[in-house]
């Protein structure tokens, strides 16, 4: 049962098509795990933030970098030397105070991701480097969650949606541990916009997928071209003998 006030400040997503009362009430009782607050993570939590989703669970054990504020509109300049995950949760309670938001200033581990798993319906990957993503990956797959995951650098983006219930390949079959891409914001430069439009990727399939009105298509590398401003798709195919998504 939504309060008045929550038919007021979410009435004009409950006037979307399919996007009811009981869909707002589905996203207040979810619980998002968004590791990672830079330029994605700053993107999709200020939307999910915004729209209701009950409890936000944002996870960056670094601080604020002058270079930051280019691309991660949830900080401030007197931010500058503060930790993200508490800066992010401040602004975002300032959005919206109605929602629970827990800072978790930790950098990711396989232990602490096992401790979180239970409690979270979904986790969207907003990091930067490769041996973090294939550990929320392998976390993802062992308790079964759906993972939202958001990349960017230079001028292309990223977006991928898994279900570990789908038989679609998983982020281990596209990325191996030794593949080292070099791609990331220090390498490539990256523009605002660019990992804005991943990071809104990841919280509109978050959305969708947890008020129960779309599920994302799963399993799909979708890649933007800010150049181009054009997106291309590619299906992730299972790779034989995958150690995290073979033989479930
Ligand atoms: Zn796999």
């Amino acid at each position: 049962m939504l309060t008045k006030e929550m038919y007021q400040r979410y009435s004009r997503q409950l006037l979307v098509e399919q996007f009811d009362e009981t869909a707002q009430q589905r996203l207040h009782n979810a619980s998002v795990l968004i590791i990672g607050a830079g330029g994605l993570g700053c993107a999709a939590a200020q939307y999910l933030a915004g729209s209701g989703v009950g409890h936000l669970l944002i996870m960056d054990h670094d601080n604020v970098d002058l270079s930051n504020l280019q691309r991660q509109p949830l900080y401030r300049e007197a931010d500058v030397g503060k930790n993200k995950a508490e800066s992010a949760a401040r602004q975002l309670l300032t959005l919206n105070s109605e929602i629970r938001i827990s800072p978790l200033v930790y950098q990711a581990t396989p232990a602490l991701l096992e401790a979180l798993m239970p409690v979270v319906d979904i986790i969207l990957d907003c990091t930067d480097n490769l041996p973090t993503r294939l550990m929320i990956n392998e976390a993802a797959y062992y308790f079964d969650k759906p993972l939202f995951i958001g990349a960017a650098s230079g001028n292309l983006a990223q977006f991928i949606a898994l279900s570990p219930r789908q038989r679609h390949g998983c982020y281990a079959c596209l990325y191996s541990p030794d593949q080292h891409t070099g791609n990331n914001c220090l390498t490539q430069g990256i523009l605002g916009p660019v990992v804005a439009i991943a990071g809104n990727y990841q919280a509109l399939a978050a959305l969708y997928y947890l008020s129960n009105i779309n599920t994302p298509e799963w399993g799909q590398l979708h890649v933007f071209d800010g150049m181009k401003m054009q997106w291309s798709q590619y299906a992730i195919p299972k790779r034989a003998n995958c150690s995290i998504c073979g033989d479930r």
